[in-house]
């Protein structure tokens, strides 16, 4: 009994027909999902020339028998889609029937499937049958397609670079691999391995497989839950990032989707951890009731709409913040791993979960801090479903002691874990934009007369601009008045502006107004408003702070939200932990890993 049916004409209308096969790495992926609806637990994927002179794609899935075998490449032949509800269904893998028909017509096939008895061999080029006849019976399918678009010259001219052809299909390739852990996958581009998944079903491994070691023992775990969504996954450390978005995956029920609004809340979460132009690396499954979800199913993309955005957006938001706000993110400075380290390390550190863990000081690990809360906060870090609402952000950084300053920048600290590192910039800086933004966000109407009034003169579009806006800084604390052509006067300014800055502070606010962006969002003009202002009222490097200002400075960042970054994302603080420093300095053996 033939498994595949031919498809109602007009569902095969719906689909967009012609831009199924644009490059190789549509011609993997039309193949690669074929095996994975066939059941399969190994696919294996060759290339030659990054797929134009030859693609193979190897299956031990249930295979075909000669009927379907030569009825797969008939236009609107599917096994998958049966009417056309099943379109909108997100737990099937999209459709057939018209790719393969496509891939087909434009290049020569062989194709080599059984289900375990007898093998059918079947040689299609251009769209035509050369040749159908018995061959071995390996349970499994394998394609093999060569001459990709010979009878196209202008698709062949479109392919851009084997370079842009390989890395999309890579790009393919790690995506469908992380959405099937339990798949063992393998990409091979002139004999050369560029990826290899165990297929044992643990994320964090295809994880480790795709972006190595030391970047799988930086992902955090998240799980979390609502009534309607259940989200679980990885989320890197934010000293962990790349500078494009494309390492941002969102998975619906497993499947691979876009949804800008989704890649954005999860970027957003770790505003002010990292550089804005520099984005983490996240894995994030969402699962869901089919019915919350339009899909827009399209041959070449997955965009995906939620009906209940909002309330997802807040979860995933919460849910990534919540694990930020409970780490201790300190850079840690690693020896280079040699590659004599690297063979032992791969043996016996694959548990990376354990790894992971050992990276953040615990409990017993920590110095003696009188406060309990901090004590709290470890010991929550690794409930998984979190309850508290609101996260405690106080004394996440352990207790240092100041030893001396090094360049006049950083500032050197011990304490049982290891040595620290401080730039000293970077930490007043953080210091100060909290000051600020808690100002800003808050304003209180005192303010303090300046001994000489301060003029300042404008161009006259500026002029015109901040007198439109003389109530925004009154409110903030300024007694301004207009003095005179295109110039006004400053009486007064807010109490919190930092001693000795207070001009270029004024200035700098000024300057902010008067750039007020046209679709004014308060909150934002506040972040950034601290942030100039911290910058501008921070210590510079070469300065060489007493012991005693070092403690002080020490202190105010341990009161800190976020001590652990500036508000433009860079570290305040590194560490050399005490283990580190004695393989550094070869006191401790290789066989003290664990
Ligand atoms: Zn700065
Ligand atoms: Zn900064």
């Amino acid at each position: 009994m033939s498994k595949i049916r031919i498809m109602d004409e007009i569902l095969a209308n719906k689909i967009a027909a012609g831009e199924v096969v644009e490059r190789c790495a549509s011609v993997v992926k039309e193949l690669v999902e074929n095996s994975i609806d066939a059941n399969s637990s190994e696919i294996k994927i060759e290339l030659k020339e990054a797929g134009t002179s030859l693609i193979k794609v190897t299956d031990n899935g249930i295979g075909m028998d000669k009927e379907d075998a030569i009825l797969s490449f008939n236009r609107h032949a599917t096994s998958k889609i049966k009417d056309e509800s099943d379109l909108y269904n997100i737990n099937t893998l999209g459709f057939r029937g018209e790719a393969l028909a496509s891939i087909a017509s434009v290049s020569n096939v062989l194709l080599k499937t059984s289900q375990g008895e007898i093998g059918t061999l079947v040689n299609i080029k251009g769209g035509k049958i050369i040749k159908v006849e018995n061959t071995e019976a390996r349970k499994g399918t394998i394609f093999e397609i060569t001459e990709l678009f010979y009878n196209t010259p202008a698709r062949l001219k479109h392919l851009k670079s084997l370079y842009t052809e390989l890395a999309s299909i890579t790009d393919y390739v790690n995506k469908i691999a992380l959405s099937h852990p339990e798949i063992r996958f393998t990409l091979i581009n002139n004999g050369n391995t560029i990826l290899k998944t165990d297929g044992s079903n643990n994320l964090l491994k295809t994880i480790s497989s795709i972006y190595g070691m030391d970047v799988a023992r930086k992902m955090l775990e998240i799980n979390n839950e609502d009534d309607d969504y259940i989200i679980n996954g990885f989320i890197s450390l934010p000293e962990v990032n790349r500078s494009g978005r494309n390492h941002i995956i969102t998975l619906v029920n497993g499947r691979v989707v876009r949804n800008q609004e989704l890649n954005k809340i999860i970027n957003d979460s770790y505003h002010s951890y990292k550089p804005d132009n520099r984005y983490p690396i996240v894995v994030i499954n969402i699962e869901l009731d089919p019915s919350l979800v339009d899909v827009n199913i399209h041959p070449t993309k997955m965009d995906i709409k939620f009906s209940k955005l909002e309330e997802l957006l807040d979860l995933v938001k919460k849910t990534i913040v919540n694990k930020l706000n409970r780490q201790t993110l300190i850079p840690v400075i690693e020896q280079p791993i040699n590659d004599f380290n690297e063979s032992i390390i791969e043996e016996k550190v694959i548990e990376i979960k354990e790894e992971q863990e050992a990276l953040i000081p615990t409990k017993e690990v920590l110095p003696k801090i009188e406060k309990t809360k901090y004590e709290e906060i470890t010991l929550n870090f690794d409930n998984e479903v979190i309850k508290e609402e609101e996260p405690k952000y106080e004394e996440r950084l352990p207790l240092l002691y100041p030893v001396g300053l090094v360049h006049g920048t950083y500032i050197v600290c011990q304490n049982e874990i290891g040595m620290y590192l401080i730039d000293q910039h970077a930490a007043k800086e953080r210091v100060n934009y909290e000051l600020f933004l808690d100002k800003l966000s808050n304003p209180i109407k005192d303010k303090i007369p300046l001994l000489l009034p301060m003029t300042i003169e404008l161009s006259n579009n500026e002029y015109i601009i901040l007198k439109e806006n003389f109530e925004f800084l009154n409110n903030m604390g300024f007694d301004i008045e207009e003095f005179g052509i295109n110039s006004v006067i400053i009486k007064s300014h807010p109490v919190w502006l930092t001693k000795g800055f207070e001009d270029l502070q004024i200035r700098k606010i000024i300057e902010a107004v008067i750039h007020k962006e046209k679709d004014f969002d308060l909150a934002k003009f506040n972040d950034h408003l601290s942030a100039t202002l911290a910058c501008k009222a921070s210590i510079k490097a070469n300065t060489n702070l007493s012991i005693n200002e070092m403690e002080e400075l020490i202190n105010d960042l341990r009161k800190c939200h976020n001590p652990f970054n500036c508000p433009h994302g860079r570290p305040t603080i590194i560490t050399f932990t005490k283990y580190e420093l004695e393989k550094m300095f070869k006191r401790s053996g290789f066989e003290s890993l664990k």
